[in-house]
């Protein structure tokens, strides 16, 4: 039997399991398959049996523990997963009831019966196994912390490795990286930058699709053998003959890397090696050591890389006016980027870029096909290997799709009658993380926003800002954070919610802010933002958008990310924002942000930079007691008798939230936002002088400065208020509040560029 048909059994029992659990009964021809020796051994490897249960789904990130640990029990709310944009599921404190799950039950039933599951529909794997993950996400299945999709999946993976050996003791593990795309330096102003930059990245989900797609083919593996797929990064689990998983992947190797090299003088290279996994130990902790020897093999090939090409490398060849976006001068082929009068000379790759990005507006559809489609060929791209030549199409709508295409990437799509093969002969669902507000331009119909247009969409100061955030120290939660408890079916789990968050929910939570927010700390509750995504994929992302949206959307996100975690005090984010002039270059900005999320590393992470400081995020939102700022100087306050007691306004978020609510005039905004900066300054000042004399005339004089210097000014600085603010007792004192000093600096410069 084949490692296919193997898989499919597994996923025909998966249905056939949440069917009767919902007491539907499959149409005739939906039969159950018997097990096969490779289908009981991975069954034996995961303990599933026949009295293997559904029920409630606890939160996988509850189990999660580096330094800290969850206090807390989360649980998901049984349901399903809506087909284009559900509301970002956010998981609770309440274990749900019977009621909850026969709810779920009710929705299986009504949505199967709708379906009328065919005799064609039983042999589709894309089908099954997007109905396993649409409708057993948030149930468990076996151990509570396990979704049933993720087990079933998993169990599929190894039963299909195991296809040809069934006694396999060992299986192998492909790893990829794809990685450089970093290395393409923006020198252009940032209009032309952010829609190359985006098609690029889009471009290398592509051609990391496409390592899968040959990977696959080449190993004869069903799709759902990918463990993971995402950013430049690859894990497919494949069976135990290692002659033929070395030959067969060197040649995919070097297959990429010669296209690579032509296509981009070497800037992207693809490692992609194996590792080997004893069988028994995918359901143990040991599992953790292929995840990590699996970097180490790459990290290797990457320092030698391109080696095989080398000669081809140091071949002399003529050199010509670079490109001014990649700087390529091995091609006299140079274009003008754009119409715009002042734009520049381009090599005929960025000019595709640059042209492609500006269409990506929402992707809903892409074809991967290895015939020429001269009809699409405008929105097309073409990877041109040695031997063959394969394209990838953008299209509209599912519904589309030519009749014989091979293969149809549905982007985050979730409909199942999508799946079906009357609408599409080859479907696999795809994640992209993509929002972008479109143009208001006429000239520029149906494209991406532009630059100068997000700067002039921003309030006050008209600046584009630019945020990068990731995941603190995802490598050790996948590895070490579940400790005794990991196994593949919870690897699976981890990898696959940290995608939907990603690539899927960012995009609603971009789209639909009102519905994702309920709760969270807003400074506005603007909708239809002005906003767009250059990158969001694997754990971080790479946003740009009108400055003070970007800023909210920051903490947006990082309060999703939080709720969607379960608060686990051991799984955060940092992030830093850049703020710059449209015509600012991109690579310039870029690294300015990347500073500032740098600095919130160096802060305990946790954190986030933002206007040239950087405090923890619940610094920013006001979401902190008292003994947080006590314990950054607590010898300090451990002798300071009279403590004062906690302010009603703590933090940054509460005192510019306050302040643009009254929608103080300009004037009044612009002294106290003088006077504000101006007692930081002399605080600053003061402590620098301190530091460089390295003495204090008494102890804790720094201290002093810092918490209590400012009283006297803000007294002056508050009676120049209007009496609309005046009037709110708690902004008076809770300025004076020694607590909030360490944030005037940040509340002023916000405060400022907002009515700039
Ligand atoms: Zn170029």
């Amino acid at each position: 039997m084949s490692s296919k048909e193997i898989a499919l059994k597994i996923f025909q029992q998966g249905v056939y399991g949440l069917a009767k659990w919902a007491n539907f009964t499959l149409p005739e021809g939906c039969e159950y398959p018997e097990d096969c020796k490779a289908i009981e051994e991975a069954k034996k490897l995961f303990q599933w049996t026949e009295k293997t249960k559904i029920d409630s789904l606890r939160l996988l990130f509850d189990f999660v523990k580096l330094d800290k640990g969850q206090d807390w029990e989360y649980y998901w709310k049984p349901d399903a997963i809506a087909d284009s944009t559900p509301p970002i599921p956010y998981p609770c404190n309440r274990k749900p009831t019977n009621d909850d799950l026969d709810n779920l039950k009710q929705q299986i039933a009504k949505d199967l019966t709708k379906l009328k599951l065919a005799q064609e529909d039983w042999q589709n794997l894309a089908l099954l196994t997007l109905i396993v993950e649409k409708y057993g996400s948030f149930i468990s299945f076996g151990e509570t912390d396990i979704a049933f999709s993720d087990l079933i999946r998993s169990t599929a993976a190894v039963a299909a490795a195991l296809g040809e050996n069934t006694e396999a003791t060992e299986l192998c593990l492909v790893a990829g990286d794809l990685s450089g795309i970093q290395k393409f330096i923006y020198t252009i102003s940032a209009d032309g930058a952010l829609k190359s930059l985006r098609a690029r990245s889009f471009y290398l989900e592509l051609v990391t699709e496409e390592v899968v797609q040959q990977v696959l083919a080449e190993l004869n593996l069903p799709r759902t053998n990918v463990i993971y797929a995402g950013g430049g990064n690859i894990y497919i689990l494949t069976g135990s003959n290692q002659a033929q998983v070395e030959e067969k992947i060197n040649q995919i190797r070097d297959r990429f890397n010669k296209w690579l090299l032509e296509e981009f003088q070497g800037k992207i290279f693809l490692a992609l090696d194996y590792v080997t996994l004893k069988t028994k130990d995918l359901n143990t902790k040991e599992i953790s050591q292929a995840w990590k020897e699996a970097p180490r093999k790459l990290a290797k090939q990457k320092q030698r890389k391109f080696d095989n090409q080398l000669t081809d490398f140091l071949k002399c060849k003529p050199s010509y006016e670079p490109c001014k976006v990649c700087h390529r001068d091995d091609t006299n082929d140079l274009k003008q980027l754009s119409q715009e009068e002042d734009s520049v000379l381009a090599c005929p790759t960025c000019k595709k870029m640059y042209d492609l990005g500006g269409k990506l507006l929402k992707v809903n559809t892409i074809v991967r096909s290895q015939q020429n489609q001269p009809d699409n060929s405008k929105d097309s791209l073409i990877f041109n290997f040695d031997k063959f030549k394969v394209y990838y199409y953008l299209s509209p709508s599912a519904k589309t799709v030519a009749q014989n295409s091979e293969l149809a990437l549905l982007v985050n799509n979730w409909k199942i009658s999508d799946y079906q093969f009357r609408h599409c002969p080859n479907p696999t669902s795809f994640f992209l993380g993509q929002y972008a507000k479109k143009s208001s331009n006429s000239k520029e119909q149906n494209s991406t926003i532009r630059a100068n247009e997000l700067a002039e969409a921003a309030d006050g100061i008209k600046r584009v800002g630019y945020l990068r955030m990731d995941v603190d120290k995802l490598g050790q939660i996948f590895a070490n954070g579940l400790n005794e408890n990991l196994t593949l079916p919870r690897l699976a789990g981890l990898s696959r919610m940290m995608t939907y968050f990603f690539k899927a929910y960012l995009n609603f939570l971009a789209e639909y802010r009102q519905i994702n927010t309920q709760g969270f700390n807003k400074l506005t509750d603007k909708e239809h933002q002005n906003l767009l995504f250059i990158y969001a994929g694997g754990d971080d992302l790479f946003i740009s958008g009108a400055w003070n949206e970007v800023v909210e959307f920051a903490f947006d996100i990082y309060q999703a990310f939080r709720a969607y975690t379960g608060y686990n005090p051991d799984i955060t984010l940092s992030g830093g924002v850049s703020l710059a002039v449209s015509k600012f270059p991109l690579y310039q900005a870029a690294s300015e942000s990347g500073e500032a999320e740098e600095a919130a590393k160096n802060n305990g992470r946790d954190s986030l930079g933002l206007f040239g400081q950087v405090f923890k995020w619940d610094e920013w939102l006001g979401k902190f007691e008292i003994d947080f700022v006590q314990n950054q100087d607590k010898d300090y306050w451990k002798i300071i008798k009279n403590k004062p007691s906690k302010p009603e306004l703590l933090g940054i978020f509460p005192f510019v939230s306050l302040l643009q609510q009254k929608q103080i005039s300009v004037e009044y905004s612009r002294n106290f936002v003088r006077n504000l900066l101006k007692v930081a300054q002399i605080q600053e000042r003061m402590i620098e002088d301190i530091e460089n004399q390295r003495q204090e005339q008494y102890n804790y004089e720094t201290q002093d400065i810092k918490y209590y210097l400012h009283l006297p000014q803000i007294a002056y600085t508050l009676a120049r208020l209007p009496k609309k603010v005046l009037n709110n007792e708690d902004f008076r004192t809770s300025l004076k509040s020694p607590y909030n000093a360490p944030y005037f600096r940040a509340i002023a410069t916000w405060i400022e560029l907002l009515n700039r």
